[in-house]
Formats: C-alpha cells, sequence, structure tokens
C-alpha cells in the first residue's frame, strides 16, 4: 500500500516524479487526452505494476510516450515515408503511432508484440514530465481497467489511491478522449482506435487510411458486444436520437420506483428533455472533451445514466460513439 501524493507540477513534484520513474515506481501523469499511468518503458517489472494496479488484462499492449524532440528511431523503424509526413503534420497530439519495434522497450509493454505504439503529447504538463524523467513512459490510461477514463487527478485518486506513489497534477485534460491509434507498418495506415485525429486529417495527409474491422460500424445502440470499456459505476441505457419518447418512458419508470435518473445528450437535443440532465456541449470537439468528465459525474448523481447517440457531423463522433457504445454497452432496452 501507497500513501498517494497528489501534487501540482512544479520542479520538486517533477524530481519526485523522476525518482519514482527511475527506481521503477508508478507515476500518473496529465496528457491532452486523459490522465496516463507511466512507468519505464524498459524496466519489466516497472510494467507489470502498470498492469497490476489497474486489473488490465496482460494482452492489451501499452503506449510508449516521449517528450518532443525525442529521437524515436532509437526504440522503432519508421518504414514508410508517409508516418514522417503524418508526424509532421499532427505530433506532438493526440495521435499514436504503430511501428515495428527495435526490440527495447519491455516485451510485458508490448505483449510480445513485434510493434510498439508511440506518442508525443502537445500537452505542456506531459511534456514537462516527460523532459523531466528523460526516458520513454510506457502508458495506458490511469483508471481501474474498465472503468471511464479519468480526466482529471481527483478521477485518478478515486480509482487508484494506496496502489501507486505519486499522482502529478495539471487540472482537466483537454481532449478528453483517448489519441488515435494509427497503424503505420504496411503501405496503407490502419486506424486501430478512433479518436481527435480524425481519419479525414489521416487521408488529406496520406490520399488514404483504412479503418480496422474491430471498430464498431454501427453508430448507435450496439447490444452484445462482446466486452465493457469505459464504463461509468451505474445503471445506463444508450437510445438513438430519435427515441426520446422511450427515453422518457425509462426516465419515469425509475422516477416511480424512487430511484434517481439522469438524461446525457448534447445541448441540442436537451430542449426536447425534461428532468435531470449532464449537458456534453454542442460540437464534436467539445463533447469529446466534456464525455468522460459527465461520465464520472453520472455515477456520483444517479441510479441510471440514459444517454443519447451524438451526431453533429463532424468526424470526431467515431471516435465520441466508440466510447458510448462500450460505455453504456450491457444496456436495458425498453421496447
Ligand atoms: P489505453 O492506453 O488503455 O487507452 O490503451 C492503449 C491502446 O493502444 C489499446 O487500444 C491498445 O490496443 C493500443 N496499442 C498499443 N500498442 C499497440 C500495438 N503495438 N499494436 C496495436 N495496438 C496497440
Ligand atoms: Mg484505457
Amino acid at each position: 500500500m501507497y500513501d498517494t501524493e497528489i501534487l501540482k507540477i512544479d520542479e520538486r513534484s517533477l524530481e519526485l516524479a523522476k525518482k519514482y520513474i527511475l527506481s521503477g515506481e508508478l507515476v500518473a501523469f496529465p496528457t491532452e487526452t486523459v490522465y496516463g499511468l507511466g512507468a519505464l518503458a524498459t524496466d519489466d517489472g516497472a510494467i507489470r505494476k502498470i498492469y497490476e494496479a489497474k486489473g488490465r488484462p496482460s494482452d492489451n499492449p501499452l503506449i510508449v510516450h516521449v517528450y518532443d524532440g525525442y529521437d524515436i528511431e532509437r526504440l522503432v523503424k519508421i518504414g514508410n515515408d508517409y508516418a514522417k509526413r503524418l508526424a509532421k503534420a499532427y505530433i506532438p497530439g493526440p495521435l499514436t503511432m504503430v511501428y515495428k519495434s527495435k526490440g527495447i522497450v519491455s516485451k510485458v509493454a508490448t505483449c510480445g508484440l513485434d510493434t510498439v505504439g508511440i506518442r508525443v503529447p502537445s500537452d505542456e504538463n506531459a511534456q514537462r514530465f516527460l523532459r523531466a524523467v528523460g526516458v520513454p513512459i510506457a502508458a495506458p490510461s490511469a483508471n481501474a481497467s474498465k472503468h471511464t477514463s479519468p480526466v482529471t487527478a481527483m478521477h485518478v485518486y478515486e480509482d487508484l489511491k494506496g496502489k501507486i506513489p505519486l499522482i502529478l497534477d495539471g487540472g482537466k485534460c483537454a481532449g478528453g478522449i483517448e489519441s488515435t491509434v494509427l497503424d503505420v507498418t504496411g503501405e496503407t495506415p490502419v486506424i486501430l482506435r478512433s479518436g481527435l485525429v480524425t481519419g479525414e486529417m489521416i487521408e488529406r495527409i496520406v490520399g488514404n487510411c483504412e479503418y480496422s474491422k474491430n471498430l464498431p460500424t454501427d453508430k448507435a445502440r450496439a447490444p452484445g458486444m462482446k466486452y465493457r470499456h469505459y464504463t461509468p459505476k451505474c445503471e445506463t441505457a444508450l437510445f438513438k436520437r430519435d427515441e426520446t419518447e422511450k427515453a422518457k418512458r425509462l426516465y419515469s419508470e425509475y422516477e416511480k420506483a424512487g430511484k434517481r435518473a439522469c438524461y446525457l445528450c448534447d445541448n441540442e437535443l436537451a430542449e426536447k428533455l425534461d428532468g435531470n440532465k449532464l449537458l456534453l456541449g454542442r460540437t464534436g470537439e467539445e463533447i469529446a472533451a466534456n464525455l468522460y468528465d459527465k461520465l464520472h459525474e453520472a455515477e456520483k448523481i444517479t441510479d441510471i445514466l440514459i444517454a443519447f447517440e451524438v451526431d453533429t457531423g463532424s468526424d470526431i463522433d467515431v471516435g465520441i460513439m466508440n466510447r458510448l457504445t462500450k460505455a453504456c454497452d450491457g444496456a436495458r432496452f425498453i421496447p
């Protein structure tokens, strides 16, 4: 058990973070997407602590984070020229690129794969942390596995208190959903996880890109998906935008039973709904930035979260709906 400290980012806390990282301990740190749970990327023992602290399945690889200016060819082979063009356009930023590994990053972090995902966060505090430690940092999101990803230091604390020595507090994350993960080992880039760097943005630079088959294509409710992820600790339901009447019936059913209900929707749809509401905003960027914060808030204030499909017309909707369908999977269906 650790007596978990939350410290604002300054010279003293960064010095402490460096001491922990170099001695194989874990440090949580902010980025522009979500908080990361970092360990020295070359240290098998330190990486194992990440999987333990999160309860993360050991076949889900971690992303390696480096400071801007770090020569990533120390860690990976850049096989394709388009990867360099993408890096020029979008890095530092919320884009992780998966390259062939040179075998320096721990096999525990890559789950034995011969590839490794590298990210250079744009967030100033993330950069300060990565520069201070000076070494590559393997990091997944700093939450208990399957729970909603953390966008404040307090979210990290609620999930990992006692399990890690230090959380660096950089305030609320700006982006709110995890980085786009892009496989750049083949002739055509493949999106493995959607995020704020969209398919359209990648096509603009490379000319083409593919979506991994594993991404859900059904934008609304997708019942029977194999696993949950990003899940708040309350019941959930997810409705299409034209299902407000059904959603209202579910809401009043809960109220009649003496339970708390709350909607989760964009500001436009909110005008059609009466009762408790968590508002996500209007644009794709706003909604992505607010999503996890509102899911965290929901579990504190309601017994059931009644969420609605997001459709702003922006390319970012794909990433938002990828998270929302997983967060609400297993939701009860009211015919
Ligand atoms: P998390 O940090 O928890 O948000 O998850 C990291 C994500 O990056 C997961 O979806 C991984 O499957 C993906 N990822 C990391 N490294 C690789 C890799 N070498 N190949 C494919 N996917 C990866
Ligand atoms: Mg995660």
